[in-house]
């Protein structure tokens, strides 16, 4: 994949954030919320109410007035508690957006140790180091993310990042060291970084609208190192190819050297 779409990607969080923010609606909450009745309903059950017995014309403009104000500020009040139950919604996905990524950082952090040994190019490798150093410094901030929410660090399951890990174990148990398996773990490394530049720029723009300036300077720092590494990915990925069909040519040539010898 290009930079450039990478990078794309990494800050169109828009669609990602709505995306997850309407997850929450499944929640009781907003479930009982919903079980209100709504405003057709009670147009339908006013309908069918019995007609009420006839008011004075002065009498009934006064309590038509009465039932405006009163309505009106139901309204109001209605729509504060909509207002700060959406907020509570989005600072939940928020909140369990931070303990999936806190999981699958401290994962990866492992993984990277195992990357790192199963390259051959030295470039590749010193990458894989960097960023599990960085990755550490991630886990850090973090936590501090965790403090600025008042909740205890604690990770939650991340099924993504462990199937991302097990598809790079695969291509390690599978495969000869070398320029091929070199090229197979930057795939499986980009795929990760685009994972975390997915969850960072949602959780940074949760952190925006809730107005967590805090959050939101971790979130795009973060953020930004994902992308730098997955840049760095890219670049290293066109020596380490050309290596790779270098390698195929050669062994073409050996091939081609055996058969003349045999004749
Ligand atoms: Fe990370
Ligand atoms: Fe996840
Ligand atoms: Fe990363």
């Amino acid at each position: 994949m290009k930079k450039s779409t990478s990078s794309k990607n990494a800050r169109s969080a828009k669609p990602a954030a709505g995306k997850k923010a309407a997850a929450p609606k499944k929640s009781s909450v907003a479930a009982k919320r919903n079980a209100a009745p709504s405003g057709r309903a009670s147009a339908t059950a006013s309908k069918s109410a019995k007609p009420a017995p006839k008011k004075s014309a002065r009498s009934a403009a006064a309590s038509s007035r009465g039932t405006a104000k009163s309505s009106g500020s139901r309204v109001v009040a209605n729509t504060r508690k909509k207002q700060s139950s959406a907020r509570e919604d989005l600072q939940e996905v928020l909140k369990d957006s931070l303990k999936d990524i806190y999981y699958a950082e401290k994962q990866l952090a492992k993984a990277l140790k195992k990357v790192s040994k199963a390259a051959t190019n030295e470039e590749l490798k010193q990458a894989f180091d960097t960023h599990r150093e960085q990755t550490e410094g991630q886990i850090e901030l973090l936590t501090q993310a965790f403090e600025a929410l008042e909740m205890r660090a604690a990770g939650k399951k991340c099924p993504a990042m462990d199937g991302l890990i097990e598809e790079a174990n695969e291509h390690i148990q599978e495969m000869d060291k070398g320029p091929a398996l070199d090229a197979a773990l930057i795939v499986g490394a980009q795929k990760i970084e685009h994972y975390e530049i997915a969850a960072y720029g949602s959780m940074r723009t949760f952190a925006r609208c809730l107005g967590l300036g805090e959050c939101e300077d971790i979130f795009n720092q973060i953020l930004q190192q994902e992308s730098e590494t997955d840049e760095l990915l890219t670049q290293i990925a066109e020596t380490v190819n050309m290596e790779a069909l270098d390698e195929d040519e050669a062994e073409e040539v050996d091939m081609g050297e055996m058969e003349e010898e045999a004749m």
